[in-house]
Formats: structure tokens, sequence, C-alpha cells
């Protein structure tokens, strides 16, 4: 069976699995949801555990590769340039949604009183509080840190990200036998990291039916129900973001077939919708991009990284959406400049925002913060954070794949998405 049909039916079978699982139910006394929770956390770890060797050694081997001086200037130019972009008109179709719906004012009284915070609020906001995007000084302190072990350790990447770049520059510069084998060697570990990949994403359906069987488990579906409207404006934002503009972005820009790229990335989407976290995902996204989409490794071990960690278009819109929804409920008047305020910070914020779940959250207390409303205002949206995460962590890592592919093929990559993604992969492990 092919890996994505695998993976979807796992998570069809996850679900069903969590809707007839209660939080106490066990299975000839081995408690059930403890044992979702033993094999979704493997899986993740197992991701996890590669992602900082595969991070430094696909950067430093990309820029080894890219070539000559100015081409590196420009790709990193050219790849900023569309993160930021897209990631903007990711956060003015959930500005446009959001207004259209108007999903904090229910019969045109602000819902405040009747949604009501969530009691656990407090507790929440203090549990997510070091995910990063403080505030925009603590993206650039994230930039250089003072401990690189230190910033590995406790997943900032982007210091090692920078790192890895600068490592990278210099080494490719460098000439002699010493730098040579440095280069070979770091290629080496390289090829060695994505063969561990390709042996964890194996267990990619066991992993996304553990994690989906969780999820249900303990989310339940009553939780949504009072917040469905403003549910339903996020997903039609995602929506209108991922299969609306991304699309039309490959179909007339990339010149490629928008729903071969679907199909080559099923297996990372499903896996970021199971896990909500771009950097577990990232080992299987840059394993997607490459062998199913065809994406050169030189491309896509400089988009891919630097992608899960500052790219991230669904959290962007999401934090948009969230931030106008909690000021209509509210009650507040929304300005052009309050609306100009939230669009700018949602930007801003979503950079430094880790790729782990339940990031975003303190990036919207900051956006509260800047409008003038009380950080506790954040309880309004608790009970649906985890669902919606999962859909923007998908979105998250479209995001990167479709911008690898539009600089692929800005960079002349003929073979990207020109073959059915089976005899794609074939061509890749024939190339072995
Ligand atoms: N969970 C998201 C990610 O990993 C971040 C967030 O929006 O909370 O991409």
């Amino acid at each position: 069976m092919k890996l994505h049909h695998a993976i979807f039916l796992a998570m069809l079978a996850g679900g069903i699995a969590g809707a007839l699982t209660q939080e106490q139910s066990t299975l000839l006394g081995i408690p059930l949801l403890a044992g979702y929770d033993l094999i979704g956390s493997l899986f993740i770890n197992a991701l996890k555990m590669v992602v900082v060797p595969l991070i430094v050694t696909a950067i430093i081997s990309g820029m080894v590769g890219v070539g000559q001086g100015k081409s590196v200037g420009r790709m990193g130019i050219k790849t900023l340039a569309l993160y930021m972009t897209t990631t903007l008109v990711a956060v003015l179709i959930g500005l446009l949604m959001v207004n259209l719906f108007a999903p904090g004012i229910i019969d045109g009284t602000p819902a405040r009183d009747l949604l009501g915070l969530s009691a656990n609020t407090h507790e929440a906001l203090a549990s997510v509080k070091d995910r990063g995007a403080g505030d925009f000084t603590d993206i650039l302190r994230q930039m250089l840190p003072p401990n690189l072990i230190a910033a590995a350790a406790n997943g900032q990447m982007l210091g090692l990200i920078v790192f890895s770049l600068l490592f990278g520059y210099f080494l490719r510069v460098e000439k002699g036998q010493a730098p040579q084998t440095l280069r070979e060697l770091i290629e080496g570990i390289y090829l060695v990291v994505m063969r561990i990949t390709m042996l964890i994403i194996r267990f990619t359906p066991v992993g996304v039916f553990a994690l989906i069987a969780a999820t249900v488990t303990r989310t339940g579906l009553d939780a949504i129900i009072p917040l469905a409207w403003f549910f339903a404006t996020v997903l039609v934002a995602l929506f209108t973001h991922a299969f609306v503009f991304m699309p039309l972005m490959i179909r007339l820009v990339a010149r490629r077939s928008p729903l071969r790229h679907v199909q080559a990335m099923t297996p990372a989407l499903l896996t970021a919708f199971s896990s909500a976290s771009s950097a577990a995902t990232l080992p299987l996204t840059m394993e997607c991009v490459q062998k199913r989409a065809g994406v050169s490794p030189r491309t896509s071990s400089f988009v891919l990284p630097l992608g899960a960690t500052v790219n991230m278009d669904g959290t962007a819109l999401y934090e948009c959406v969230a931030a106008m929804f909690i000021a209509q409920a509210y009650g507040m008047d929304l300005s052009l400049t309050t609306q100009f305020m939230i669009v700018l910070t949602a930007v801003l914020t979503s950079i430094g925002v880790a790729s782990i779940p339940a990031a975003s959250l303190v990036a919207i207390t900051v956006i509260l913060g800047a409008i003038g409303l009380p950080l506790e205002a954040i309880g309004l949206i608790l009970v649906t954070d985890r669902v919606l995460d999962m859909c923007r962590t998908a979105v998250n890592i479209w995001g990167d794949s479709v911008v690898s592919v539009l600089l692929a093929r800005s960079e002349g990559e003929e073979q990207v998405l020109s073959l059915p993604v089976s005899q794609m992969e074939q061509r890749a492990q024939s190339a072995r």
C-alpha cells in the first residue's frame, strides 16, 4: 500500500478508535489513552531526534552545494521575499474572512459573556509562556544565541540555522584538504541521517494513528460547538489560502500541477496535522519535497529548515483571526489602524513562534497586549486550540513546500513535479 494511503487510513482508524475510547478506558487491563500517548510520543521523539543533525548538516551541505557566491545571496533574498509575501497574503485572507464572518458578534452584540473564558486560562498561559515570540527583539536575540548547544537543546532553531548558514558559507569558500574532508564528512552525516529518517517514516501510520486517537479521546467535538462560528472562520480562511491561493501560485508561477504537489506532500501534511508540530514534521517534509516532488537537495536543504522555523502562514493567519475575534467579542472598536497593527504583529510574531504545539497562544497574547486587551481574553479560544493547531500546522508545512517548489522552478529546476509521484519516487530510488 502506498505510504499516503496507509497514513490516511491510519488517521481514520485513529479517529474511530478515539471516538470509542473514554479517558479511563482499558483494554486487557492496559489504559488505552496512556498507550496512545506512549506510541505517539515515541514517534514524535524519533522525529525530533533527527531534527538537530538534519538541520545542521542539510543547511551546511546545501550552502556548500549552492555554487557561486552571488547565487547564495540571490536565493536567500528570493526565499525571504516569498516567505514574507505568502505570510502577508495568508494574514490578509484571515482579516478578510474575520471581517466577513464576524464570529465574535452574535445577534449584533459582542459575544464575550456568551462564550465565557476557559477556567484554566492562567494554567494554559503559564505552560506556553516560553514558546518564543515574546516580542520582536526576542527574535533578534534568538538569531544570535550565546550558547549554540543550549539553543539546540531548547529547540531554538533560529540560532542553529544562522550558525549553520555562516558555517556553510565559509566552508564553501575555504580551500585545501581539511575543509574538503569536512565537506565530505558533513555530506556523509546528512545522507545517513536521511536514511534514519526514512526508517522512522515507515512508522508514520502507527504514529499518526496513536496521535489522532489520543487527541480525539481528549478533545471530543462538544467542546467546539459554542465556538463553531469562529472555528468555521479559521477553517475557511486556512482553506482559501492553502487550496486557492497556493495552488494558483503553483499553477501560474511554477507552471506545475498543484494536485500532483498535494499528492507528493500528503505524508508530511498528515503528519503535521496529527502532531501539530512543524519541527517534528521537518524530516518528513524534507523527504517528501526531495523524493516525491523532485526539488533538488540544494534548494530544499536551504528553504525547508528555515521555513519550518520562520515561515508560518497558517499560524500568522490564525493569530490574526483569533485576535480579531477576541477584539470583536470584547466589543472593541476596530479601526483601520488597529487592524493594521494586528496584521503587522501577526506577520512579525509568526516568525518567532516556536514550531511546536500551541505555540501561537503566546503570540496572540502579544497582539492582545498591543491593541489594549487583557491577556486573559485568550481564555475565549483555548478549547478549540488543539484542533485548529493541527490545521494551521498542516498549512504551515504546505506553505514551506510550495515556496520550495516556486524557488526551485525559478532556479530552473525542470524535474520538479515533472512526473507522477510514484515515478518520482522510483527515480529517486534508482539514483541512490
Ligand atoms: N503548532 C504550530 C507549528 O508547529 C505553531 C503554532 O501555530 O502554534 O507550526
